[in-house]
């Protein structure tokens, strides 16, 4: 950590609060868009006056013209990049805006890729593999949650092989991101604990990943603390404006955080449940994040005391190493609070499966910056512990 050079990669420009929704055809006028596909899905479209229905109508008002792809799955697919590759083509249009979660943003993300970038895009999987700039994105985002809406990250699926895999990608950048809490009351109490816990570990691993900075340790510390302070309202009483705004900058920190420091295994491992179970990101993250960071605290122990006071636990009088156990306590206290499942095997893990998901895990994208590296056993064994938990 003593020498260190760095990029910082986040959009140009971020709008945040409530009511930015109507600055959306604005925005896309002064980008020059004519004709955007809107990527989203059948409910956020149908969502009365949700946020589909008030971009649409935001855009109508400054006279752009645009088409829709409603075809948006959660863990997209490669054959959702590919519809959307062709209504782009078939209907004339010159760029792209997303409207949703994660899903939503990474589908467009993964069309503008193979728009540009050839067809195939498995061949693209990995860091940096992209030649050329997608067309113009932007982002508006529904949950709080993955930060796709400002990252280089594309997540997509292959639905033939259940392999979930990264294109990492300065060039994947939305140009513009969105984030207005008020489409994010009516998120029920079940998806907010799942999208929240994607963020809370967003925020974790980036603060003991081998690519931290000082940068990116200020926005964990802040997203920790901003995420402790307003999940649990957000899940008890969705309609509480002040805890979705606080979640909304949270995500947002995290996401930035994430983006230029990178994440670790449970996001390497929880690409392998989703990809395999289709089984909800957050939900996968959250049940992996204690048997991961238990793992790896050996490697960082001093990091995890920090935690567990950034979390906002007493370590008075105790040393690094149980002060570390406190934050591994404090992580599954939070995963209990909002309700998430105890074990992988309540997504439908099964052990015959760990070795190959193991395998896969260590070439995902995001295992690089984990703080200890592991053997395959080793992943193996993170995935048995996550599955005996009781
Ligand atoms: P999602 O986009 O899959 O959405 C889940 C469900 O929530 C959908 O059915 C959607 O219709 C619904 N929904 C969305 N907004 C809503 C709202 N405001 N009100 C009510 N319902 C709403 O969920 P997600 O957790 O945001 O995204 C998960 C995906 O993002 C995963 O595939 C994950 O791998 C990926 N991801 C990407 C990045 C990245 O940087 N690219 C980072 C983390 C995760």
């Amino acid at each position: 950590m003593a020498e260190r050079s760095y990029d910082f990669l986040m959009p140009s420009v971020n709008f945040f609060g409530p009511g930015v929704i109507h600055k959306v055809g604005e925005r896309a006028k002064i980008l020059g868009m004519k004709k955007p596909v809107i990527v989203t899905d059948k409910f956020l479209e149908t969502m009365k006056d949700g946020a589909v229905q008030q971009a649409l109508q935001s855009l109508t008002d400054a006279g752009v013209d645009y088409v829709i792809y409603n075809g948006v799955e959660p863990n997209p697919k490669i054959r959702n990049i590919q519809e959307v590759k062709k209504l782009y083509l078939e209907s004339g249009a010159d760029s792209i805006i997303t409207i949703g979660g994660g899903s939503a943003h990474d589908t467009g993300k993964g069309a503008g890729i193979i728009l540009t970038n050839g067809d195939d895009i498995t061949k693209l999987a990995g860091i940096e593999t992209l030649d050329n700039a997608l067309p113009p994105l932007i982002a508006v985002n529904t949950t709080a949650g993955t930060g796709s809406e400002l990252t280089r990250h594309a997540v997509i699926t292959n639905e033939q092989t259940h392999l979930k895999f990264v294109v990492v990608s300065w060039r994947n950048i939305p140009l513009v991101s969105f984030n207005d809490p008020t489409l994010m009351l009516d998120v029920p109490p079940a998806l907010t604990a799942a999208t929240g816990m994607d963020a809370f570990v967003q925020a974790i691993e980036p603060y003991v990943s081998v690519d931290r900075n000082p940068i990116t340790d200020a926005q964990c510390i802040q997203a920790i603390q901003l995420i402790e302070g307003s999940l649990r309202e957000a899940v008890a009483n969705g309609h509480n404006l002040d805890a979705r705004t606080k979640m909304v900058e949270a995500e947002m920190l995290a996401g930035m955080a994430f983006n230029n420091a990178n994440l670790g295994y449970v996001h390497a491992m929880a690409h392998q449940l989703g990809g395999q179970y289709d089984a909800p990101h957050g939900v996968c993250c959250a049940l992996l994040l204690p048997y991961v960071e238990q793992y790896n605290i050996i490697a960082c122990p001093e990091r995890f005391a920090e935690l567990a006071d950034i979390m906002g636990e007493n370590t008075t009088g105790l040393s690094t190493r149980d002060a570390a156990e406190l934050a591994i306590k404090a992580m599954k206290q939070m995963s209990e609070d909002v309700g998430i499942p105890k074990s992988i095997k309540d997504i439908g893990a099964k052990p015959e499966d760990f070795e190959l998901m193991a395998e896969n895990a260590l070439k995902d994208g995001n295992a690089f910056s984990n703080p200890r590296k592991g053997t395959k056993q080793d992943i193996i064994d993170i995935f048995q512990a996550a599955y005996d938990a009781e």
